[in-house]
């Protein structure tokens, strides 16, 4: 796809910066660029060179910016592409971008740079995805995954997988199509194998997403217990060892505090319930209530137990229903109990810990790392990281699963065929490719029918 028009934006964070870089792409970036920065002799490809950014008005040198162009298709978006990098000055950046929209440029569209780069065909819709996932990452380990994902990973997954199917496809078509030249049908029992050979890898990939999700948006882990359990002592020890680095998440309504670290590169938000201590029966039933609350919406829950108190109603409460999530149990002021990680009443394995004197801790942040790491399949070369992309492999997945009931229903090959293109087009969802040539294409070279 071919664009007449050229867009423009502010390709930078806005704020100040050291540097700052207005993007143009499209068949006018060079045209525009060069009158903006009254340039004499034309931008060479592949070639980054000063040029003074003059105040079209006064004729003032206001900054010296470094150029750089990429020629179509050597670019990001696959058409020309001219960066201005000047001092990152908000006034200047937004003065470059008026003067190239003044030139014929118009502003660009959230995404639209990506969004160009797929509808060139550059990136599939996984790639694109990618790269917002990326410029998201808040941890190494997430911008490792989404750059493996940019790069194609599960592009190339998905495409081994489809290769199957279309192989399928094609000899099913053959044998409709072409039953009078002695094709042989494909016996039944040999198109199941052949819809479970597509089967396997696809639903080992869908069971990728439970932790390509987790990878991509993090968790949320809650520490509850009775107040002056330790919660907030332990909460400081975690945050302290593995704060990440990123500001706490913004929009925490409640009066709960929560705090952003990395584990194992897994973003894991720390949830503090301590702000929950009240004093009168009434204020105390909310507190538990917002407890609850917490738990629901948490991922994993951290039960603080008081090593110098006994068990309380509330803490056998949470034992008992902690909202369906895993639990790990912490006997905290192991320092005042002779470390013991026993508690009458207590049935379940706890850890002990000190977040007095830091022992345990090390215990604590291994079985959190266990229960988030749990869900890592053996090979992480290609994780289905959202819903849509989770979606489509579910599609994809029951489309086969009613092709296998077709065969053994015995019905035509004709409704067979159905449910797989269906499955087809799943897949190409996935990745936002058109398939009806694809499988001509195989079918002619396969068969070599030429007449
Ligand atoms: P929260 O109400 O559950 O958040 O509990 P805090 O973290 O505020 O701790 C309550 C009190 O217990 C504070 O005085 C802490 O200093 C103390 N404390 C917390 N953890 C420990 C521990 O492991 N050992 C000892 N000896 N005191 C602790």
């Amino acid at each position: 796809m071919i664009h007449d028009d050229t867009i423009v934006a502010i390709s930078t964070p806005p704020g100040r910066g050291g540097i700052g870089i207005v993007r143009l792409s499209g068949p006018g970036a060079r045209s525009i660029a060069e009158p903006v920065l009254r340039l004499r002799n034309p931008l060479a490809a592949g070639h980054a060179r000063f040029a003074a950014v003059i105040e079209a008005e006064t004729g003032d040198v206001l900054d010296e910016a470094v150029v750089t162009f990429f020629e179509a298709p050597n670019s990001y978006t696959s058409e020309d592409v001219v960066e201005i990098a000047p001092h990152g000055s908000p006034v200047l950046l937004d003065y470059l971008l008026r003067e190239a929209i003044a030139h014929g440029a118009r502003l660009a569209e959230p995404g639209e740079f990506t969004q160009r780069a797929f509808l060139s065909g550059r990136l599939d819709l996984t790639q694109a995805e990618a790269v917002h996932d990326l410029i998201e990452s808040t941890t190494l380990h997430q911008a490792r995954i989404a750059a493996q994902q940019m790069r194609g990973s599960l592009s190339r997954r998905v495409a081994l997988i489809k290769e199957k199917l279309v192989a399928l496809i094609a000899a099913l078509e053959a044998g409709i199509d072409f039953a009078e030249d002695d094709i042989d049908l494909l016996p039944n029992g040999q198109i199941t194998a052949q819809i479970d050979t597509v089967v396997t890898p696809l639903q080992e990939l869908a069971e990728t997403f439970a932790y390509g999700r987790i990878v991509r948006d993090g968790l949320t882990l809650a520490i509850v217990g009775r107040p002056n359990a330790g919660k907030s002592s332990i909460f400081n020890r975690l945050v302290q060892r593995d704060r990440a680095i990123v500001t706490a998440t913004p929009g925490t309504t409640r009066d709960l505090v929560t705090e952003r670290v990395s584990l194992e590169g897994i973003p894991v938000e720390l949830v503090d319930t301590a702000g929950l201590r009240h004093t009168n029966d009434e204020a105390e039933s909310i507190g538990i209530a917002k407890s609850r609350e917490a738990m629901a919406e948490a991922d994993i829950v951290l039960l603080v137990l008081d090593a110098t108190a006994p068990l309380h109603a509330e803490d056998e409460a949470t034992l008992a229903e902690h909202g369906g999530r895993p639990l790990i149990v912490a006997i905290n002021k192991c320092d005042l109990s002779n470390g013991s990680p026993r508690k009458d009443g207590l049935t379940r394995a706890a850890i002990a810990t000190s977040a007095l004197t830091g022992e345990g801790i090390v215990d604590l942040r291994a079985a959190m790392v266990a229960l988030i790491t749990k869900s890592s399949p053996a090979s992480e070369s290609a994780l289905v990281t959202n819903v849509r992309q989770q979606q489509a492999v579910n599609e994809a997945l029951h489309a086969l699963a009613q092709a296998r009931q077709a065969v053994a229903a015995e019905m035509p090959h004709e409704m067979v065929l159905l449910d797989l293109y269906e499955s087809l087009r799943a897949l190409d969802s996935l990745t936002g490719a058109t398939a009806t040539d694809d499988i001509l294409n195989l079918i002619f070279s396969r068969f070599c029918i030429g007449k």
